[in-house]
């Protein structure tokens, strides 16, 4: 056993050298949705097992091995959760949300017992979007193009976009019925997972990470095919708009999506540049799970994507490091360091957006000026008991070779407000 306690294999500290990248992307992302009319929504991290049962599915990786269940106290099964659609339905269902359209977004950790690996994690964050009581293709394409906006102001080009139409359960029955058809032909070269789900789950076999499995789907009938006239059309809309917004995207016929609830519309944008976890954002259309969930049919359509994919790509571009501190504050002398703290306060009241850091813990002028140094602040303003007699404080700029200066300690907020 190790000496010291260590975070849970899977699940991450993330420290304050990188914290200005999630800054970024969590900041970007929030005006986006908000300039497009989402609200955000904040559900428990906890529900009843049963949620995700009967949303995600009970033949899909993520209930059948992925899920951190337990019993509470009173003997309830409950789980972290392992997305955020089922919470978030069953709170607008609880709360009366779906009575008119209703477009809404989320954020926050997920848990699924995975194999960690570059970009797998068993703790890691979503931003995640809903939008709920609208039919149309014009719904599907606008979050399209949402999530479009958000890769170019956060300078994420290299994109690809595919999308698919699971069509809608009856078309899903008939295609159901003809794969399996030609899985069974070759059951005996499909890997174990894939031969089980052919009684289970087979569309999911599509999806199968398998090399000989992935050689047998390639050449299985494809659901395009058995689409009828409307859902045919609502994804034709999609993809019309999708031209004329200058959007490249390629119509993959293989992607399925590892959850149950999806029908027509299905997407995901994905990256090259993360190894073999590629995917960073991912939805579609569930028009069926409302009701599922015990609330009134309602049509929805959602994605989410995973911050800590898009935080090493951004990573990666490296232009994210944001100064820390812009004044240090060094105070030497008895009736100096008395003052200080409320010459800080004033200074803070006056200028409300400086970052100020106050030295604590005395020493030296020389040790207190190294710190202010290392501090990363643009200035150090030094007070000595001489300056306190004067009421003036000493402003050095450290990033630039400029004499030490003196100003009035009533300057001091302008003077930094204008060189800040
Ligand atoms: P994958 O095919 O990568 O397992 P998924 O289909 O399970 O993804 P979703 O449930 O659709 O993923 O989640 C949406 C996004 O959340 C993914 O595209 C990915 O960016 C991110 N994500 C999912 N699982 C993890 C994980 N274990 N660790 C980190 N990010 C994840
Ligand atoms: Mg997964």
């Amino acid at each position: 056993m190790s000496k010291y306690i260590q975070a849970i294999r899977g699940m991450h500290d993330i420290l304050p050298e990188r914290i200005a990248i999630w800054h970024r992307l969590e900041d970007s992302a929030r005006q986006v949705l908000s300039a497009y009319g989402y609200a955000e929504i904040r559900t428990p991290l906890v529900e009843v097992t049963e949620l995700f049962k009967r949303s995600i599915g009970e033949v899909t990786d993520i209930v059948e091995k992925e899920m951190y269940s337990f019993e509470d106290r009173n003997g309830d099964s409950l789980s972290l959760r392992p997305e955020g659609t089922a919470s978030c339905v069953r709170a607008a269902i609880e709360h009366g949300l779906l009575v008119q359209p209703r477009r809404l977004w989320y954020r926050g950790p997920m848990f699924r017992y995975e194999r960690p690996q570059r970009g797998r994690y068993r703790q890691f964050h979503q931003i995640g979007v809903e939008a709920f009581g609208l039919t149309g293709p014009d719904i599907d394409l606008e979050l399209i193009l949402l999530t479009a906006r958000l890769w170019r102001g956060l300078g994420l080009d290299g994109f690809r976009l595919e999308i698919n139409s699971l069509g809608d359960a009856p078309e899903r029955q008939i295609y159901r019925e003809r794969l399996v058809a030609y899985l069974s032909r070759h059951a005996d070269q499909l890997d174990a997972d894939s031969q089980r789900r052919l009684a289970s789950n087979p569309l999911r076999i599509l999806d199968s990470k398998n090399p000989e499995t992935q050689r047998i789907v390639a050449d299985a009938p494809t659901l395009m095919d058995y689409l009828g006239e409307e859902t045919r059309s609502h994804f034709e809309h999609i993809c019309r708009n999708l031209d004329r917004a200058g959007v490249a995207y390629r119509i993959n016929p293989r992607l399925v999506r590892g959850l149950d609830y999806y029908n027509r519309t299905v997407f995901e944008w994905i990256t090259d540049d993360l190894g073999a976890q590629g995917t960073v954002c991912a939805g579609g259309r569930y028009d069926g799970l409302v009701e599922q969930l015990g609330g009134r049919s309602t049509p929805a359509v959602g994605f989410a994507m995973g911050l800590e994919r898009l935080v090493e790509l951004m990573a990666l571009t490296g232009l994210h490091s944001e100064p820390g501190i812009d004044a240090y504050l060094v105070a030497v002398g008895e009736s100096a360091q008395a003052a200080a703290p409320g010459i800080a306060e004033r200074l803070r009241d006056g200028l409300p957006s400086l970052r100020l850091m106050s030295h604590c813990g005395g020493g030296s002028f020389k040790s207190q000026f190294k710190k202010a140094d290392k501090s990363g602040a643009r200035f150090a303003l030094v007070l000595g008991d001489g300056e306190l007699e004067r009421e003036v404080i000493g402003v050095k700029d450290l990033r630039e070779e400029t004499e030490q200066r003196e100003l009035r300690q009533e300057d001091l907020a302008a003077f930094l407000a204008d060189h800040l």
